[in-house]
């Protein structure tokens, strides 16, 4: 007989008493019948009495929360499971060095003779800071890589011919700059509007990429390297997209530069046009100076990792020029 059949009788002021262990097992009186405890429907008696000075009283024994841990344990640990599995999916995703959904290059060789340095620059095109930013480069000559956001490419084309023509390489960066898109896309197409917006200026197309904050799903990387392209996120951050002072972010730099590093810097701020970038600016020129000071070779990413800056001529238009 199970808990619930055994309340049968409350008329029963004689029942014999019944220690937890047995209301667990959800024994009865012996005559089949029991007392039944107030406010407790469908629970056997024996589980809730014990006896005071031989007067029965409703005590929740000790056996009956152990009873309703089992129950619950279970039912949590369903719940919980899948909970923890997306939490830990979505880590994966957000964290940018994570290799879990696919190869991303995060830093360059360390063992080298050369002590190579990387600057990088994401969601230009962006004017005045851009131009700005060019200024700076071709008076200290030195050549970085840029990740550009597609419509911004389309915003500011001219910016981007002049980063190619004065020998800077260039990424995709994705084309609205959008989480939910790496998420949902699931074929990622924008990567490939960004490749016809490139190519569209500069007759090429990139051959390098860098997913949106890092952002990366496994689907969105399957695309990328079947489109022939390298995801190349960064080891160095600076966080300048806060805008603090310049010398804050030469020393974010310097406290945890090493050879090979890959330093993310931005010229712009997603897809908003003409956003400020006036510290990053400030920042470039005293950061050239101390990475070479210590001995730093400053070069692009595809100069650093030996691999081509562009896809291969079968996949460009005859019509425009040839790449830096
Ligand atoms: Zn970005």
């Amino acid at each position: 007989m199970d808990a619930d059949g055994a309340r049968q009788d409350s008329s029963a002021p004689d029942a014999p008493q019944a220690s937890p262990a047995d209301g667990d097992r959800g024994a009865s009186a012996p005559n089949g019948s029991a007392p039944a405890t107030p406010g407790r429907r469908g629970t056997a008696p024996s589980a809730w009495l014990s006896t005071v000075e031989g007067t029965a009283l409703p005590v929740p024994p000790r056996a009956s929360r152990r009873r309703r841990l089992r129950w619950w344990a279970p039912r949590l640990g369903a719940a919980l499971v899948p909970l923890l599995l997306v939490v830990v999916l979505y880590v994966l995703a957000v964290w940018p060095q994570s290799q879990a959904y696919g190869r991303i290059v995060t830093h360059g060789p360390a063992g080298s003779d050369r002590k190579l340095l990387a600057l990088t620059f994401d969601d230009g095109p962006n004017d005045p800071a851009t131009s700005a930013l060019l200024d700076v480069l071709k008076e200290k000559n030195v050549h970085v890589t840029f990740f550009v956001v597609g419509e911004n490419v389309r915003a500011f084309p001219d910016t981007l011919r002049r980063e190619a023509a004065e020998g800077h390489a260039i990424g995709n960066h994705s084309y609205r700059h959008k989480k939910r898109d790496t998420l949902l896309e699931f074929n990622y197409g924008e990567l490939e509007e960004t490749q016809q917006a490139v190519q569209e200026v500069l007759g090429y197309r990139p051959a390098l990429y860098r997913s949106p904050n890092g952002f990366h799903t496994p689907w969105q990387l399957r695309a990328v390297r079947r489109a022939g392209l390298t995801t190349v996120h960064w080891n160095v951050q600076t966080l300048d997209w806060e805008r603090p002072d310049p010398d804050t972010i030469v020393r974010r730099v310097l406290d945890h530069v090493s050879p090979g590093a890959i330093v993310l810097l931005h010229d712009g701020d997603d897809t908003h046009h003409g956003s400020d970038r006036t510290p990053t600016v400030a920042a470039v020129a005293k950061l050239i100076d101390e990475l070479r000071a210590r001995g730093y070779e400053l070069v692009t990413v595809p100069e650093m990792l030996h691999i081509p800056a562009t896809l291969p001529a079968s996949q460009r238009t005859a019509a425009h020029a040839s790449p830096p």
